[in-house]
């Protein structure tokens, strides 16, 4: 048996393909490579696996926002996120995700769910009546039942924002790697005052695309220098999936 498999590990080796298979595979956020660009870019992803069949699927995301219906009877929403005084920094390959400790709950009408993750893209993923901003932030929730309701809120170039900087000098610049950063800090604060948002029903933005995502954008977008938006880019490089056919869903604004 163990002969066998040395004998397996020695032909994975000297073939290259297999070797470059290997090494994508290490990435522990998906077990197919693909990317933003080239023969594995988002046009390609539904081929790449069966478990990314979603991402052909008609409700995904991201999605140009413009507003179908303005919908006044929209939940408030309701955060109720805890003070971390450490962060834990993943690079996976294809952004960096801070890890947010178990106890932080958005509650929106009847709903509860619990935020898992924030993470960036550069530059936005959605567009707001076809405008793109140089990042987006994705707060990722999930409910007891492990349904996802994720948060995007939009940066444009202007002040340094404070708050992204009490971590941005500890960022991960490499592929794989976890960075702890000691600090105060409570994602409500990344936030503006005004949580008006837009909503529509789509998927995760990156393989396996999977639907049932229920879409927050937050209507006012906050600021960040030049220096850090090229700073988090600079890392990641471009990480956004082109927006998606809305395919008859409707775009609510909630005032
Ligand atoms: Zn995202």
């Amino acid at each position: 048996m163990k002969k066998n498999r040395i004998l397996l590990l020695i032909v994975a080796m000297l073939s290259g393909t297999i070797f470059i298979f290997n090494a994508c595979n290490s990435h522990e956020e998906h077990a197919t490579h693909w990317d933003y660009k080239g023969e594995n870019g988002p046009a390609s992803w539904a081929k790449i696996s069966g478990d990314y069949a979603a991402c052909d699927d008609g409700h995904q995301s991201p999605i140009d926002l413009t507003v179908d219906v303005v919908d006044t009877l929209l939940p408030a929403l309701i955060l109720n996120y805890e003070m971390l005084t450490n962060l834990p920094m993943l690079n996976n390959g294809h952004t960096v995700q801070i890890n947010y400790a178990s106890g932080s709950w958005l509650n929106i009408g009847d709903s509860a769910y619990q935020l898992v993750q924030f993470h960036f893209h550069t530059p936005s993923e959605h567009t707001i009546a076809g405008k793109s901003y140089p990042l987006e932030i994705h707060l990722v929730h999930k409910s007891l039942a492990g349904n996802l309701a994720v948060i995007g809120v939009m940066f444009e170039e202007g002040q340094e924002n404070a708050l992204l900087q009490a971590f941005w000098d500890a960022l991960p610049k490499e592929a794989d790697k976890t960075v702890e950063k000691a600090v105060s800090f409570n994602a409500f604060n990344m936030l503006p005052a005004d949580l008006a948002y837009y909503t529509y029903d789509g998927s995760l933005t990156t393989p396996p695309c999977s639907e049932g995502v229920r879409w927050i954008v937050l209507k006012t977008s906050l600021g960040a220098s030049k220096a850090q938006i090229d700073a988090i880019h600079q890392i990641m490089n471009l990480n956004a999936r082109p927006v998606q056919e809305k395919n008859g869903r409707l775009v609510k604004a909630s005032r």
